[in-house]
């Protein structure tokens, strides 16, 4: 084996440029803590902080003053633990599978208790240990994904012995359609997490992700837990809202050449040429978290030009029209904007016929990274 260790991110010659502005992040933090003041406001950082690293992302969360981060599994706060100072908890969002108890409890990590299944296990952990541990209990309040339904919440709650040694910090519901001020989901969820509060009267309430800290302080409850709005993904309709853009996205051009009306670009020759067409290929494909749903349809940008994607995206490359530019502005190492200021995040998503979220968890370790 050879035992030489190489830099593999280099700056020079990368085939990509994703740069992460940790400025902005921390505005976004900032803009979130106005909204739901007097209410802290956790942060959200599972998968990887939504593809930006959980190990850039976290410390700069917690020396803006954020103390509680949520992640989606188990072995995700593991790994957060070596990012964040000791004070800072680390909640499960999606609970514990069987076994994990034991670690978890060592570890000081706080799931959300999803179902009666959870709770027991949890509640069995703490018994055998003589310690109370403890826990975030979570009621679904009409999205039927995790989360205790009503009546097992009111068994629940008739049966203390069920949560025996159990420390509950926290109720909390999830909104299923935060992003959309007017649904009336909202307010109905709301109406069934203050039911579930009737029963657990003592428990502050955990409720808003980053679309529900703009649905008003109804939905804030005792802590807000943002993701998307941290990261600059616009979470809501709700006009004007002053999130910065955290990520922007440059690939490089590998080739350009002139094509003859009637030629055919891409796998499956799934585009033919009109006329006589300037075509550059840049170097990242949908392994790079440019999805093949931009086939045809998306675009790339350059000094303000819209340059449509044509034929298929590829794993590694696709292909764009350049003739809107003047001949000769692109060549080998040129740059072009896939995710910036003439592409923001929710356009590339809206293209791609998908969201915020997805393309920036996808985005994926070929690029050069910049942190500023
Ligand atoms: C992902 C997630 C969040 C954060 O949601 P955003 O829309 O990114 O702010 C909050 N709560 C739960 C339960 C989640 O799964």
């Amino acid at each position: 084996m050879n035992t030489h260790t190489y830099e593999i991110s280099s700056r020079d010659g990368a085939s990509g440029y994703l740069t992460i502005d940790l400025r902005a992040l921390e505005h976004n933090y900032h803009l979130l803590l106005q909204r739901t003041a007097p209410v802290p406001v956790a942060a959200v950082v599972k998968a990887d902080a939504y593809g930006l690293d959980a190990s850039r992302v976290a410390p700069v969360l917690y020396d803006a003053g954020c103390r509680d981060f949520f992640v989606a599994h188990f072995g995700e706060a593991v790994r957060l633990k070596t990012f964040v100072e000791p004070d800072a908890r680390i909640f499960v969002l999606n609970g514990l599978q069987p076994g994990a108890e034991r670690r978890c409890a060592d570890l000081g990590i706080i799931p959300v208790l999803n179902s009666l299944d959870q709770v027991e296990n949890w509640s069995r952990t703490a018994v055998s240990r003589g310690d109370a541990l403890p826990a975030i209990l979570q009621i679904d309040s009409g999205m039927s994904r995790l989360g205790l339904p009503p009546e097992e919440m009111a068994a629940l709650a008739d049966d203390s012995a069920l949560l025996k040694g159990v420390d509950l910090l926290y109720l909390m519901s999830h909104l299923a359609s935060a992003d959309e001020n007017t649904s009336k989901q909202n307010g109905e969820q709301l109406e069934a997490l203050r039911g579930a509060s009737g029963l657990f009267p003592k428990l502050p309430l955990c409720f808003a992700n980053s679309g529900g800290i703009f649905l008003g302080s109804d939905f804030h409850g005792a802590l807000a837990r943002p993701g998307i709005a941290l990261f600059g993904g616009v979470p809501s309709d709700v006009p004007g809202i002053a999130v910065k853009p955290v990520v922007r996205l440059d690939v490089r051009v590998v080739q350009t050449r002139t094509v003859p009306a009637g030629s055919r670009v891409g796998y499956g020759g799934a585009h033919q040429t009109t006329k006589e067409t300037r075509l550059a290929t840049i170097a990242a494909g949908y392994a790079d978290g440019l999805p093949r749903s931009l086939s045809d349809r998306g675009a790339a940008y350059h000094d303000g030009v819209r340059l449509p994607i044509v034929g298929r995206v590829s794993m590694d490359s696709m292909t764009i029209d350049i003739s809107a530019l003047p001949p000769g502005t692109l060549k080998l190492g040129s740059l072009v904007e896939m995710i910036g200021p003439q592409q923001p995040l929710e356009a590339i998503a809206a293209d791609a016929g998908t969201i915020s979220y997805e393309i920036l968890t996808s985005l994926g370790n070929r690029y050069h990274r910049e942190y500023r």
